[in-house]
């Protein structure tokens, strides 16, 4: 069975997408730890971050920088922070979640947003990468 993700990449389930080419895909948590928090993907579905070739791995991380820097540059932040983490969807993944002067966020305390906040900000992160 695919996974949630491809699911999205292959448009069965809807996101609020920031991002997209030919190997990956940016798209809102949809149950954010902080406001900005976008998952970037691979297309192809792989369970575990390094199981994924080395050529993915570096599509992933340069497709994932210009999206840091548009995040940051839309959400009050002192930088992005970078994770993969969990267990949830078994298709390789990073975090990326604007941090602040609080330190490190809690990825089991959520942060409250709705679709319509969720769709606003895809709209202005992606507006930044034009
Ligand atoms: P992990 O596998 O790293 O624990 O977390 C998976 C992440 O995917 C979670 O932060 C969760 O909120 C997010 N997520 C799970 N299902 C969906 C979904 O259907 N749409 C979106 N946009 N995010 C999802």
């Amino acid at each position: 069975m695919s996974s949630i993700f491809t699911k999205i990449i292959e448009g069965e389930i809807p996101c609020h997408k920031v991002a997209e080419n030919e190997y990956c895909l940016a798209f809102m948590d949809i149950n954010p730890v902080a406001e900005g928090h976008v998952l970037v993907v691979p297309k192809i579905e792989v369970d575990y971050f390094f199981d994924l070739s080395d050529e993915t791995l570096a599509r992933l991380m340069q497709f994932a920088k210009p999206i840091a820097k548009a995040i940051e540059a839309e959400v009050p932040c002192q930088r992005i922070g970078v994770t993969v983490l969990g267990l949830e969807v078994p298709h390789a993944h990073v975090h990326l979640v604007p941090l602040d002067e609080r330190g490190l966020i809690s990825f089991r305390k959520k942060f409250k947003t709705d679709h319509e906040q969720l769709a606003a900000l895809a709209a202005k992160i992606a507006a930044r990468l034009e």
